[in-house]
């Protein structure tokens, strides 16, 4: 027997793709990849007024950017169409599925009912005792929708949940589901769960808010004959303040973010590690990620999302990138520079950033021209015009850093902070940065006078203005 494991991302295309929906690919993605099996794309996209070809290629396009392939072609939910007539056709055969009438008044009186008794407010069956002929008979006429005739006094439904175990329902808690509007479109219910049984698909990881329905679906997929998935409901994600996720408790679409200039495998690493307290630090990648899942593990409780994580996962996977992968990230915000001197600020500045845009703050560095940064003005005013007279004397005796900072120190009685950091402004133009001996070595004899000199003539606009 075949025992691969199948999962799926089954996005609707009504929407860009979001933080949740990038939990829930990204652990379907990881449990396929841990144990060698297929992930599946499937767009849901029965609902014809709210699907868009648009998003399709957007999702496509969000999946490629974060890694998460798919394997084989794409599933697309209404090319099954038909068999999701057929399913409701063979349940409706058995007496598992009935038209029901009841109108909308007439539902909300029902439920009224039976919140003032205290009871739920569950389907009253009505529409069920009708026998075939009399609801053939009535859809001559009158609209209607198909439920799933679920609820009972006696008997059970049992999710099998990778995290909960088993999760028995009582058959007399759960409803009759409507599984097909009075439009004739289907609710998600029936194709999602006949979709997967058709696709083979062995797990299902997604949210826990979809619990009730998995018990819905497991009778539903017993009930036409086919063996349910392996389910795998996990905790919710949550926005930073505990909400709800949503675009107004932070979440981000991929599209945003990719235009900020996060790297994907930053976003793969904090949402990966969501949930995941024991994955190991040294899981860079999604695949080093699959390997560690513990799927058996993820959290059951909602984890809260969090930028600051994210953007911790950005800085450091940008210092373990090599230089020829920083030099096309930097360049947008350094202009016109040469490729060799590019490499060379690359290689200089790479690990002083937190991200690319970063780059902009050394500008200095390449250009004597390029504005001090509002925080390094002051430093250069405060060290004054004979500092970096003297410091430009001594750099013609000592043309190397320790000599040329000994000799400073000796010429204006500077030392530490008051030495070092008005020499580390005038030549990068950055408060913080790398190493000064290799910024002096990036920059040169020629480039290193002009910045002093430069310095010089900050001073004296300085006092001009002061
Ligand atoms: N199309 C559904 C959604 O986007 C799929 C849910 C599931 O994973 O089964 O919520």
């Amino acid at each position: 027997m075949n025992n691969q494991v199948v999962t799926r991302f089954a996005p609707s295309p009504t929407g860009l793709l979001h933080l949740g929906n990038v939990r829930t690919a990204l652990l379907n993605w990881l449990y396929a990849k841990k144990f060698d099996g297929r992930f599946l794309l499937r767009f849901e996209d029965t609902d014809q007024d709210r699907s868009q070809v648009e998003y399709i290629e957007a999702i496509k396009a969000d999946l490629h950017w974060l890694g998460l392939e798919w394997n084989g072609d794409i599933l697309f939910q209404s090319k099954h169409a038909a068999q999701h007539t057929k399913a409701l056709h063979s349940l409706a055969e058995k007496g598992q599925a009935y038209r029901c009438f009841c109108s909308e008044s007439q539902l909300g009186i029902d439920r009224k009912l039976a919140t003032s008794r205290g009871l739920p407010p569950r389907y009253t069956g009505r529409c069920r005792a009708l026998s075939s002929a009399e609801s053939e008979k009535k859809a001559e006429a009158e609209p209607f929708v198909w439920r799933l005739a679920i609820h009972a006094s006696e008997g059970e439904v049992t999710v099998p949940d990778l995290l909960h175990g088993h999760v028995n329902f009582a058959r007399r808690d759960l409803d009759d589901p409507v599984v097909v509007r009075s439009d004739g479109s289907f609710t998600f219910l029936l194709p999602n769960a006949v979709d997967d049984a058709v696709d083979g698909i062995t797990h299902v990881l997604r949210g826990d808010d979809h619990l009730t329905n998995s018990a819905y679906q497991v009778w539903l997929i017993e009930h036409l004959g086919y063996h349910a998935p392996m389910y795998l409901h996990h905790g919710l994600l949550l926005g930073p303040d505990g909400s709800k996720l949503s675009k107004r408790s932070g979440s981000h679409s991929v599209a945003e973010l990719r235009e900020e200039g996060l790297l994907p495998g930053a976003l793969i690493q904090a949402m990966g590690r969501l949930g995941h307290p024991n994955m190991p630090e040294e899981a860079h990648t999604a695949l080093q990620l699959a390997e560690f899942l513990d799927a058996e593990h993820v959290s059951t409780s909602s984890v809260r999302w969090s930028d600051e994580e994210m953007w911790r996962w950005h800085t450091r996977l940008l210092h373990e990138l090599d230089c020829e992968t920083v030099m096309p990230m930097i360049q947008p915000f350094v202009g016109d520079v040469q490729h060799e001197r590019l490499a060379a600020f690359a290689a200089l500045i790479g690990k002083n950033i937190e991200r690319a845009s970063d780059a902009a703050l050394f500008l200095r560095l390449l250009d004597v021209n390029a504005p001090l940064q509002a925080e390094a003005l002051p430093v250069v005013r405060e060290a004054g015009a004979l500092f970096y007279q003297h410091a430009l004397d001594a750099w013609h005796a000592n043309p190397e850093w320790k000599g040329w900072t000994a000799a400073v120190k000796e010429k204006t009685g500077c030392k530490g902070k008051a030495l070092f950091m008005p020499l580390r402004v005038a030549l990068s133009g950055a408060l913080h940065g790398p190493e000064m001996s290799d910024v002096v070595a990036f920059l040169g004899h020629d480039a290193i006078i002009a910045r002093i000199e430069s310095a010089i003539m900050k001073c004296s606009e300085g006092q001009a203005t002061a």
